[in-house]
């Protein structure tokens, strides 16, 4: 299997390389296999992708809002017309069974690309009456943006970012993650092809070392990346030296709680969504299922069967619902934290052993009578593995639910509607869901709280956090000025 792309980096409308950067082998999940050579930016090509926007960001914010949205709509026209090969990109890239990527990936990065495409025609400032004089605002694009993304989604993070900054008038260089460095290059042609200016939208690979030196560029304007905690931590405080304004989308450990008269299939179903989707891959993940006493029996009983049921194979297979790992590294890491749920007493209810195959697979894994303390309580695991607390009353549910410095997602099953709202408004997270879990539609804000990052992508919302307001007073009369 090949996917070898043109080359490593699309910069001002072409695909540019410099075989002096180090090697990024792009590696197929479910086999295992080389299947493209890319190299990490140079200091030339970094240069080269921050100019090529600064050059392309002056021309864009000059064109009307309507204008600018045209292109991103005719862009996510392009990326349904091609879906499938997006998909199957998408697929090689991460291992994600096509399954999901078609209908998440290409698809959700395409909603994106015409929601922004349609609000670019709307973003206004304010007018604001003083008796004769007033005050007006615009709101003015950042400038160049960077995108700095995580493996799991690397066609949708890019146009998570790139479709809001674009939208606003700016441009944008992209670093995807040095795992998944193709599908993003995918954009970068699309958006040529759907009548952005070259320079507008760039993509350079490299490791966390390119990130880092974009977070500090002055030329940079922006940073947002989606990534872990941990480097959220770096990059914000790399940018913060530079005044520059940042989105942080970072890991969490949120909470799904599940009271004793929901219903339980549906729990059940969204349990497992939001642990073995994507291979439990996704940043939103309900890692903690704390589930009500009266009930964990049945809830176990039925969520190991329905788990026993999951196909897991080859991801190109349409039949397939479960992939591999990312990579041996991160299964490695999940594994880890699979023996330590082993030796500090957590019970095992099923899975919990690697796959004898090629590529990196793992099996679904369950925990029950996990407690608050756990590593697999604290951690973020990124991977395919569900940890069951039980609880008995809602007080005492949601003071554990908050314990945790993370706060990006939580859910609540339950059918008394006035215990679900009143749970979520106690519930320290940035985005919840009653009765369902990790739906992230693109009208609907998306982010976190604590440490799960500040600013949110998506929705109305995302605008505001790539453009800024100019405050303009406009006097009618004489100046009062008493000297
Ligand atoms: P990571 O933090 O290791 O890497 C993320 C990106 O940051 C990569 O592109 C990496 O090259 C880059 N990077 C690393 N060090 C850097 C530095 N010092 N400066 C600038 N850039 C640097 O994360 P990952 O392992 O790729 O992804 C998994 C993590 O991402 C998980 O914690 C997950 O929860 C999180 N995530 C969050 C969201 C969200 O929207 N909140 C979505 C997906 C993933």
């Amino acid at each position: 299997m090949q996917a070898q792309p043109t080359a490593s980096h699309f910069i001002n409308g072409e695909y540019v390389e410099d075989t002096a950067g180090d090697v990024i082998e792009c590696i197929y999940p479910a086999t295992g296999e080389v299947i493209a050579k890319l190299h990490s930016a140079t200091p030339a090509i970094i240069n080269a992708a921050l100019d090529a926007a600064k050059a392309a960001q002056v021309g864009w914010a000059k064109l009307s809002g309507t204008q600018r949205g045209r292109v991103l709509r005719r862009a996510a026209d392009i990326m349904r017309d091609r879906n499938r090969e997006l998909s199957v990109l998408e697929t090689l890239d991460t291992g994600k069974p096509m399954q999901e990527t078609l209908y998440v990936d290409a698809t959700s990065a395409a909603d994106a690309l015409e929601y922004f495409g349609g609000l670019a025609g709307s973003i206004t400032g304010e007018h604001i009456p003083l008796g004769e004089d007033w005050v007006y605002t615009k709101r003015i694009p950042l400038g160049v943006c960077v995108g700095i993304g995580a493996w799991n989604y690397p066609t949708q993070i890019s146009c998570w970012k790139g479709a809001p900054a674009m939208a606003c008038g700016n441009s944008m260089v992209f670093k995807p993650s040095e795992m998944t460095p193709l599908c993003a290059l995918k954009v970068a042609e699309i958006m040529i092809e759907a009548g952005a200016p070259a320079g507008l939208f760039n993509v350079i690979q490299g490791y966390g070392d390119v990130g880092a030196a974009l977070s500090t560029d002055p030329r940079v304007d922006k940073v947002s990346l989606t990534g872990s905690a941990a480097t959220g931590k770096k990059v914000y405080a790399a940018a913060a030296a530079g005044m520059k304004h940042v989105t942080m989308e970072l890991g969490g450990k949120s909470p799904l709680i599940i009271f004793d008269d929901a219903d339980i299939e549906n729990a059940i179903g969204g349990a497992m969504l939001g642990n073995f989707y994507s291979t439990g891959q996704v940043c939103s993940n309900g890692t903690r299922v704390f589930v009500q006493e009266g009930i964990k029996d049945a809830f176990i009983k039925r969520l190991a069967e329905r788990t026993a049921a999951i196909k897991l194979g080859d991801p190109m297979d349409e039949e397939t619902q479960m992939g591999p790992m990312v990579s041996a590294r991160q299964r490695e890491i999940v594994m880890g934290f699979v023996g330590k749920g082993v030796t500090e007493g957590a019970t095992l209810v099923t899975g919990g052993k690697v796959i004898d195959r090629d590529g990196f697979y793992i099996e679904p894994t369950i925990f029950a009578d996990v407690t608050d303390d756990m590593t697999i309580a604290r951690e973020e695991i990124f991977g395919p593995i569900m940890s069951i607390l039980t609880f008995t009353d809602e007080d005492e549910v949601i003071a554990r639910a908050n314990d945790t410095d993370l706060g990006l997602a939580g859910g609540v099953f339950t059918r008394d509607i006035q215990r679900a709202h009143r749970v979520i408004d106690r519930m320290d997270a940035g985005t919840c869901y009653i009765n369902t879990y990790n739906d992230a539609p693109v009208e609907a804000p998306f982010g976190g709280v604590k440490g799960s990052g500040v600013g949110r992508e998506n929705s109305k919302a995302a605008i505001e956090h790539y453009s800024q307001l100019k405050t303009v007073y406009v006097k009618m009369g004489d100046v009062d000025a008493p000297y």
